[in-house]
């Protein structure tokens, strides 16, 4: 059997895989987010000149979407559960402690709360009947409504409340004193890990201190968890004190420092592309990206023209 502290980072890679998993399903176009966002798209189109009909709209996508992030949200906390479950088992230390079951809420309040500004938004230029494009977009821009911002806050309370638990989970019973321990970063290592999260890999931590992070992407120099950064797939792995400054630890530097001397996968010239275009990578590799270059960018421009055309 591999030691425990080999055991504790395949543990904590293994709620970064799972984390990846329900990320992805969150984000395929047969979510429960998309599908919420498809359904409001099409009460919106032709009706966004009736302020009533947009009002219904919204508030039953903030139904479907409160009712997908309680979903989404629970799943997250299991995967850090498990983890400190995994864990406690290793260093046999018992059940992992129950989780503060106001963690969920808060992360629904966050998401609803970004949700309402979009939908505010939406909302007033329903009101002044600005135009529908700026609301539901077209065929090749988004509008206000759309998935996007929402998924990326609900990628981000994902990777945290998944954290959270664990750490809420094993945290008395690891930090008793007669079961002294601390905290390591765990970074899945591939093409795809930040200069961030390869810099941080292995770093160790008591309970009351931050990581500190160098290179980017990251949110700020001295973090107490993930994410780092958005889309981060950096986890926790609590350790016993006696189980740090082994070989585990080293090799893991070595791994992130070898990872770094990799270069870059090429998609990343496809990424910076979607930025430019507003189209996916996929489009651009088919060679289908030019044919929205000369698209105008703004859509203040774009609603002007259209009103022109008419
Ligand atoms: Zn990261």
């Amino acid at each position: 059997m591999p030691d425990p502290h080999e055991r504790s980072i395949a543990s904590a890679l293994k709620s970064v895989q799972r984390l990846k998993k329900l990320t992805d399903r969150m984000r395929g176009m047969n979510s429960a987010i998309h599908r919420a966002y498809r359904t409001v798209l099409r009460a919106l189109k032709g009706n966004t000149d009736n302020p009533a009909i947009v009002t219904d709209a919204l508030i039953t996508l903030e139904d479907s979407i409160r009712a997908a992030a309680a979903v989404f949200y629970d799943d997250a906390l299991a995967v850090g559960m498990a983890q400190a479950q995994r864990d406690l088992v290793i260093y046999g230390l018992g059940e992992p402690d129950n989780v503060d079951p106001n963690n969920a809420n808060l992360a629904i309040a966050s998401t609803i709360g970004l949700l309402h500004s979009q939908n505010e938004q939406a909302l007033s230029i329903a009101r002044l009947d600005l135009g529908e494009e700026y609301i539901i977009g077209d065929a090749s821009r988004k509008g206000i409504i759309q998935p996007a911002p929402i998924l990326s806050e609900m990628s981000f309370w994902l990777t945290s409340l998944s954290v959270l638990s664990y750490e809420q989970g094993t945290k008395r019973k690891m930090s008793e004193p007669e079961t002294e321990s601390v905290r390591q970063a765990v970074a899945q290592i591939d093409e795809h890990t930040t200069q961030t999260c390869l810099n941080v890999h292995g770093q160790i931590v008591g309970w009351n201190e931050n990581f500190h992070l160098t290179g980017t992407p990251r949110y700020a120099d001295d973090m107490f968890d993930p994410p780092f950064h958005r889309g981060c797939r950096t986890a926790i792995a609590n350790l016993l004190i006696e189980l740090v400054d082994d070989d585990v630890t080293a090799g893991m530097r070595d791994d992130a420092i070898e990872q770094g001397k990799k270069p870059k996968p090429s998609t990343m010239v496809g990424r910076a592309h979607y930025k430019v275009v507003g189209k996916s990578v996929q489009q651009f590799r088919a060679g289908r990206w030019h044919r929205y270059k000369t698209y105008p960018t703004n859509l203040a421009a774009r609603s002007a023209a259209a009103r022109l055309n008419k």
